[in-house]
């Protein structure tokens, strides 16, 4: 999980967003500490973490922002916004309300963000199959239709988290390069 005394050749800036509760500061922490709580408070007040990997021999830190309890409608500010060349569009798979709120996240993302922002869309919570209440073929469609990337995933299976990451920056690294 990163080694300080390498060189880095990128930071890229990835923020996480989406409705309170749908596990955004989990997915974080899996991603960034391989940790998961599930009582999450342990986030809160942090502005972004990192972790170094190697993409294509290059070294690239990512900086993921997360945040942290701004998400009510239009609390999230241009500031969090500004230089992020990624962003992580995060619903939960048994609130129907959380995927209905998404094209009003992708609304003030291209609001707020760069306009060649990487964008995927994540339904989390994979694990509670048993409480689904989004089929996964109604965000796929949606996700063809905004041309963003798609998957589900666990942060408390750690199901698809890596991928996820890895699919937005591998995306982005291939952008700059
Ligand atoms: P945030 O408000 O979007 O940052 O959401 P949190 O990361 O704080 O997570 C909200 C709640 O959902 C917490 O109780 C987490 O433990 C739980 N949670 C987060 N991710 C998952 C997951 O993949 N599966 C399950 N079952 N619970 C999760
Ligand atoms: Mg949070």
């Amino acid at each position: 999980y990163g080694d300080a005394s390498q060189k880095i050749d990128y930071v890229f800036k990835v923020v996480l967003i989406g409705d309170s509760a749908v596990g955004k500061s989990q997915i974080l922490s899996r991603f960034s500490r391989n940790e998961f709580s599930l009582d999450s408070k342990s986030t809160i007040g942090v502005e972004f973490q990192t972790r170094t990997l190697v993409i294509q021999h290059k070294s690239v830190k990512a900086q993921i922002w997360d945040t942290a309890g701004q998400e009510r409608y239009r609390a999230v500010t241009s500031a969090y916004y500004r230089g992020a060349v990624g962003a992580m569009l995060v619903y939960d798979i048994t609130k129907r309300q959380t995927f209905d709120h998404i094209p009003r996240w992708l609304e003030e993302l291209r609001a707020h963000a760069d306009k060649n922002i990487v964008i995927i869309l994540i339904g989390n919570k994979s694990d509670l199959e048993d409480q689904r209440a989004v089929p996964t073929e109604d965000a796929k469609e949606f996700a063809q239709t905004e041309g963003l990337f798609f998957l589900e995933t666990s942060a408390l299976e750690a199901t698809n988290v890596e991928n996820a990451f890895l699919t937005v920056l591998t995306e982005i690294f291939n952008i700059v390069n």
